[in-house]
């Protein structure tokens, strides 16, 4: 099941999503939300079980 990705602030539900298993660090969007606007850090931990 891919997952979204969410604004921080706003919780605009982005237009991306990612795998199960994906890792992300350094890579940053401009959210899309109407009055929003705002660049933040997608941060994808790995999951340790
Ligand atoms: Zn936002």
């Amino acid at each position: 099941m891919p997952h979204k990705v969410k604004c921080p602030y706003c919780g605009y539900e982005m237009p991306l999503t990612y795998a199960e298993k994906a890792v992300c660090r350094g890579v940053f969007i401009r959210c899309k939300g109407r009055n929003c606007k705002r660049v933040f850090e997608i941060k994808i931990e790995e999951k340790t079980k």
